[in-house]
C-alpha cells in the first residue's frame, strides 16, 4: 500500500514538474521591430475630434427620433476638415449617410484592405446627464482629455483614419494596393442600412479583401489578471447573435378563480430551467490562442495555468465561471431581456412572452443553440420563435497569416512594450456583414482601456486622452504604410 502511495506521489510530482517545465520554456510569441519615425501629429487633430463629438449623431431605438440634420452636419464636417480625402478619393454614399471611400493603389496584385469605423453613437440617458463631469456632447478638451459620447465608441477611430489619410495625401503618398474606408451611420442599430449595404455593394462587384480592421479589442491596462504589461487585444472572432421569443398561450380568466397553471407560471418556470442549465463551457479556439500568446508574458501562476490550459481545462473553466467576462468567453450565453404579460390586476392573462438574447460561441451555431434551448425547456406549451437578425459566430481569423502579422507589427512599432494577443469578441460589430468578402477580420482599436475608464463605454463620462488619439493616428499611419507600400 505504502509503495503504491509513493508511486502515485512520484507520478504526480513528475507530472507537475513536466507542466512547470512546459510553462517555463514556452517561448514568447512577441516579435520585435526597429523603431519607426512618424511625422508630427497636427495640433488640429484634437479639435477635429472635439467637433466630431459635439455633433450628436445618435442612433435612437425609435426611428422617428433620427435627426438627419446632425448626420448632414457630420458629412459637412468631414468635407470641410478633410479636403484632400473629400476631393481625391472616390466616395460612394449608402442610404444617405454611410460612406465608402476608395483610395486606388498603383496596381500591385495584392487584394485591397478595408478600415472600418462607425460614427453613430448610443444616446445618453437623460436622467444621467448631470452626472457627466463634462456635458456629453461638448467635446470639451480639458487638460489632456477629450470628453463626450463617442470618444471611445467609435469616433476616435474614424477621425484617426481620416487624419491619417489627409496626412498621407498631403505627403503625396500613393498606396500600391487599393485601400477602402467604411464610415457607417447605424452600427448601434445593427448596421442594416450602412455596413450591410456597403458589403452587398462590394460583394456584387466581386471585391475581396486581404483583411478588414474594425472596432473590437483595445489596449488593456491592469485588466487581465497575472499580466503586468499592457495587452493589445486583437479580436480574431466574434460571437454569434440570436434573439428568441418564447411565448405561451393558455386559458386566462378572472383572477378570483385561478384555474391552475397559467401562461406566466409556465413561462417563468421555463426561464428558470434555462437559468439552471447554462450551455456547456469549453475553451474555444480563440480563447486557446489567447492563452498561448499571454502565457509566456504572465506571472508564474498564470503562466502555469495559461501554458497548460489543455491539461488544466476543468480548473480554468471553473475559475473563469466566477467572473462575468470569463463566463461570456467560455460558453454561449443567454439572458432574458424583455418580458411581457398581463393587462390588468384582476385578469389572468392568456398570453405571456419573453425575449431571450443569446451570444453564440465559435463551434456552435444558431441552429444548435435553438435545439439546446428547446431541449432544456422541454415543454411544448412554450413556442420558440427565432427573431430576424440572427448570425452564426464568425470564422476565426488566422493568426499565422501575413494580415495578422501586419496588425501586430503596426502595434509593436508604435507601442513598443505592449504585448499583442488574439481574443474572442463577445459583442458584435459591423464587420460581420463582410464575412464573405475576406478570410481575415480583425477587431481592434489602439485605445487604452483600464479600470478607470472601462465603465464609460456606452456609459457615463466617455472620454479619450489626446495621447490615445495621437497614437491612434500613428497606428493607422503605420498600418497603411506597412500594408500598402
Ligand atoms: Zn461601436
Amino acid at each position: 500500500m505504502k509503495r503504491i502511495f509513493i508511486g502515485i506521489t512520484v507520478l504526480i510530482t513528475l507530472f507537475l514538474m513536466l507542466l512547470l517545465f512546459r510553462s517555463m520554456t514556452s517561448p514568447s510569441r512577441q516579435k520585435d521591430y526597429p523603431a519607426v519615425s512618424i511625422p508630427e501629429i497636427s495640433p488640429e487633430a484634437k479639435r477635429h475630434l472635439a467637433e466630431a463629438i459635439s455633433i450628436p449623431t445618435i442612433s435612437f431605438g425609435e426611428e422617428s427620433r433620427f435627426d438627419s440634420t446632425a448626420f448632414q452636419r457630420y458629412a459637412d464636417f468631414i468635407s470641410r476638415n478633410y479636403p484632400l480625402v473629400d476631393s481625391l478619393l472616390e466616395k460612394k454614399t449608402f442610404n444617405d449617410f454611410s460612406y465608402l471611400y476608395h483610395w486606388k493603389g498603383s496596381g500591385d496584385e495584392r487584394d485591397p484592405i478595408l478600415l472600418m469605423s462607425h460614427y453613430d453613437v448610443v444616446p445618453v440617458e437623460p436622467a444621467t446627464i448631470h452626472n457627466w463631469r463634462q456635458p456629453p456632447y461638448s467635446g470639451a478638451i480639458v487638460a489632456d482629455t477629450i470628453w463626450g459620447r463617442g470618444a471611445i465608441d467609435d469616433k476616435t477611430a474614424g477621425i484617426a483614419i481620416l487624419e491619417t489619410f489627409e496626412q498621407l495625401l498631403q505627403e503625396g503618398y500613393r498606396p500600391r494596393r487599393d485601400i477602402y474606408v467604411a464610415l457607417s451611420h447605424d452600427e448601434e442599430k445593427g448596421g442594416s442600412r450602412g455596413a450591410s449595404s456597403m458589403a452587398a455593394y462590394l460583394q456584387e462587384r466581386g471585391v475581396r479583401f486581404d483583411y478588414i480592421l474594425d472596432e473590437g479589442g483595445a489596449i488593456t491596462e491592469g485588466i487581465i489578471p497575472g499580466v503586468e504589461k499592457e495587452v493589445a487585444l486583437v479580436g480574431i472572432a466574434e460571437k454569434g447573435y440570436l434573439n428568441l421569443e418564447l411565448s405561451t398561450s393558455l386559458s386566462g380568466g378572472h383572477s378570483s378563480i385561478p384555474l391552475g397553471t397559467n401562461s406566466i407560471d409556465v413561462l417563468t418556470a421555463g426561464l428558470a430551467r434555462l437559468r439552471a442549465n447554462p450551455f456547456p463551457a469549453r475553451i474555444s479556439e480563440p480563447l486557446k490562442l489567447f492563452f498561448d500568446y499571454l502565457g509566456p508574458e504572465s506571472t508564474l501562476a498564470m503562466k502555469f495555468a495559461f501554458t497548460n490550459a489543455d491539461v488544466l481545462e476543468p480548473l480554468i473553466l471553473q475559475g473563469l465561471s466566477q467572473i462575468p467576462q470569463g463566463k461570456a468567453n467560455i460558453r454561449t450565453t443567454m439572458v432574458p431581456t424583455i418580458f411581457s404579460s398581463g393587462i390588468k390586476e384582476n385578469v389572468i392573462p392568456k398570453v405571456a412572452s419573453a425575449n431571450i438574447n443569446l451570444r453564440i460561441i465559435p463551434g456552435e451555431t444558431v441552429e444548435s443553440a435553438i435545439a439546446y434551448v428547446r431541449k432544456t425547456l422541454d415543454d411544448d406549451r412554450i413556442r420558440i420563435q427565432a427573431q430576424d437578425g440572427a448570425s452564426d459566430p464568425s470564422k476565426v481569423s488566422d493568426v499565422e497569416s501575413e494580415a495578422y502579422e501586419m496588425v501586430c507589427r503596426s502595434v509593436r512599432e508604435i507601442f513598443r512594450e505592449v504585448v499583442v494577443a488574439p481574443h474572442l469578441l463577445v459583442g458584435g460589430t459591423d464587420s460581420r456583414y463582410f464575412a464573405e468578402l475576406t478570410d481575415h477580420i480583425f477587431r481592434f482599436r489602439p485605445l487604452r482601456v483600464n479600470p478607470d475608464n472601462i465603465q464609460s463605454f456606452h456609459g457615463l463620462n466617455e472620454r479619450v486622452t489626446v495621447a490615445d488619439l495621437e497614437n491612434s493616428i500613428r497606428f493607422y499611419y503605420q498600418l497603411v504604410r506597412n500594408s500598402a507600400s
